[in-house]
């Protein structure tokens, strides 16, 4: 294990072990069914998964059993998206939210094959890659908004990076994405946590939320898919009411709807088949005329799909 290795994966470790507590110790409200059903699901996804030449206790942390249960890159969000939740009126109760290595993209709430235990599911690759996204999110707004050029190019190209990423397996994003942004400055990393904080809750609570609208979870519907996109809004604006905190509302939108801009450009490339299940950009579109945010809000939304527009690949 190289020194750079040691040192980020203590620091990690420290930093997120009472959110991995936490997170493992609801866990012990599942039955043992309910429990084995649990493990043996992950197992089964997580089998080939691990990438070549890897050391076996960055293994043993971000591609075990164990760190899908509570995955050191996603516990902090956990908490906050349950807190959310529940102000909103709904009991996570014993619903597991766990990291998948088998899922590029997208999230997918499902029922377990032997016990009906309904999971929310993130993908480990999304997972690894959420702080990068904040990152890129945030800098193509700021470069946009002064007017810096040549770092508007860059931050949309690194997006469009990501965008790609996306829809590679976990074990590759894993790889080529420590390689990559290894040189993120400290000042972006720390700005961006608001951020990145934003879209993990968000994917989060849009996967509890088919659980919570008791949404068919095997034929999910194109309406349902809107619907989860709006409960996991609402459920992080019904926190806090106070007019005060709009500003933070519209930019959390503004974040979802980037989000969903990353999404949308490799989605007709790599994505699957639409099968009546809508696009990113609809999704997008949906939240926009769901909540009527103010003409700067549509157009910081718009001025981001433009600049990651021109690097978009060809379909
Ligand atoms: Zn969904």
């Amino acid at each position: 294990m190289t020194w750079c290795g040691r040192v980020a994966l203590a620091a990690n470790s420290a930093a997120t072990r009472t959110a991995r507590n936490d997170v493992l110790s609801r866990y012990n409200a599942l039955t043992l069914d309910e429990h084995s059903d649990l493990l043996s699901h992950i197992k089964v996804e997580a089998a080939g998964m691990r990438p070549p030449e890897i050391p076996d206790e960055i293994f043993e942390y971000y591609f075990s059993v164990d760190a899908m249960l509570a995955h050191p890159f996603l516990v902090s969000y956990i908490r906050p998206a349950i807190r959310f939740a529940e102000s909103y009126g709904f009991d996570f109760g014993r619903t597991p939210i766990i990291t998948s290595p088998g899922l590029t993209f997208g999230g997918q709430a499902i029922p377990l094959a032997a016990t009906g235990l309904k999971v929310a599911e993130i993908p480990l690759g999304l997972v690894f890659l959420m702080r990068e996204i904040g990152r890129g999110i945030l800098n193509l707004h700021n470069s946009i908004a002064e007017h810096r050029r040549n770092e508007i190019e860059a931050f949309a190209e690194a997006c469009v990076d990501l965008a790609r990423l996306l829809y590679e397996p976990a074990a590759k994003v894993y790889e080529l994405s420590s390689q990559k942004f290894r040189g993120t400055s400290l000042k972006s990393k720390l700005f961006s946590a608001q951020t990145t904080h934003v879209i993990a809750v968000f994917v989060i609570l849009h996967e509890a939320g088919h659980i919570f609208l008791q949404h068919e979870l095997n034929q999910i519907t194109r309406d349902q898919e809107f619907a989860a996109d709006i409960f996991a809004v609402e459920a992080f604006r019904s926190s806090k009411k106070d007019p005060k905190f709009n500003v933070f509302y519209d930019l959390a939108l503004i974040y979802v709807c980037d989000l969903f801009s990353i999404m949308e450009l490799e989605f007709a490339v790599n994505g699957g088949s639409l099968l009546g299940y809508p696009s990113f950009a609809e999704r997008r579109d949906n939240l926009l005329s769901h909540y009527r945010p103010a003409p700067d809000v549509v157009a910081a939304i718009e001025a981001f799909r433009a600049q990651l527009a021109k690097f978009a690949p060809q379909s």
